[in-house]
């Protein structure tokens, strides 16, 4: 197994956020959450990334037999979990191609990202202030091929497909197919469900709704309740 998260409860101060979320993924497989704006689905992918502005108040998050539950970020992004953020903030002090270098030079060079780096169409981002001045798609074009830089063998993806033109959300499908194909295992959130016929693979799909995993099926399931809308299953 490569994720296992075991009864995770989430709080962000007094307020549980995830309330008891469990998913068992297998080494290269793709699952994917759907859900209500504000169901934790971000916040559960946060957690399992290990930041530190939630606190787990149970259960356990294992990562190919390691328990990483108290680890802190870097830890886990050396272990090889890498989270693909909502919405990076622009960071005007960082110049993008030096975070690129210096992600290159500590991690090695990564074949799938000099790949990623073309089909995503990022080089004329990288001599700009980190995410500066960028549109929603190309934000989320430089934040997956920077995920990528991080060697990820467990990849989240956090609404990949939100705020997205159709030409950048091929570019960034082609992009999760590729890392399919290399066994890179794979948990995708999505709201709107826009990437869901362009995954080459779907194991699992989860319907989270405040704070609880309410349903899980195959895809059927996630092109249901993303058509008839989540009231039928929240
Ligand atoms: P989703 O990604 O499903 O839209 P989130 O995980 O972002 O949902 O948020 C779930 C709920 O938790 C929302 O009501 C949100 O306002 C709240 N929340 C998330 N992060 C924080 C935070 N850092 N501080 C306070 N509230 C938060
Ligand atoms: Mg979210």
């Amino acid at each position: 197994m490569s994720l296992v998260v075991e009864d995770l409860v989430v709080a962000v101060r007094d307020r549980e956020i995830v309330q008891g979320a469990t998913l068992h993924i297998p080494r290269g497989q793709v699952h994917v959450i759907v859900g209500p704006n504000g169901s934790g689905k971000s916040t559960l992918l946060h957690s399992i990334a290990g930041d530190p502005r939630y606190r787990i108040v149970r259960g356990r998050v294992v990562f190919d037999n390691v328990d990483v539950t108290s680890l802190d970020p870097m830890e886990r992004v050396r272990l090889g979990i890498s989270l693909m953020h909502q919405m990076p903030p622009a960071v005007k002090q960082v110049n993008t191609l030096d975070l690129v270098k210096t992600l290159e030079r500590k991690f090695g060079a990564n074949p799938i990202a000099e790949k990623a780096r073309e089909i995503l169409a990022v080089d004329r981002f990288l001599s700009r202030p980190l995410f500066y001045g960028l549109s929603g798609g190309e934000k989320k074009r430089l934040e997956l091929y920077l995920s990528l830089l991080l060697k990820p063998r467990l990849l989240m993806l956090d609404e990949p497909d939100s705020g997205v033109d159709v030409d950048s959300l091929s570019r960034i499908a082609y992009t999760i197919n590729m890392l399919i194909e290399s066994k890179v295992t794979l948990l995708v959130v999505t709201h709107r469900g826009d990437i869901l016929e362009k995954l080459s693979r779907i194991d699992k799909v989860y319907v989270m709704c405040g704070g609880k995993v309410r349903a899980e099926g195959d895809l059927s399931l996630g092109l249901k309740v993303l058509s008839e809308g989540f009231s039928k299953v929240c």
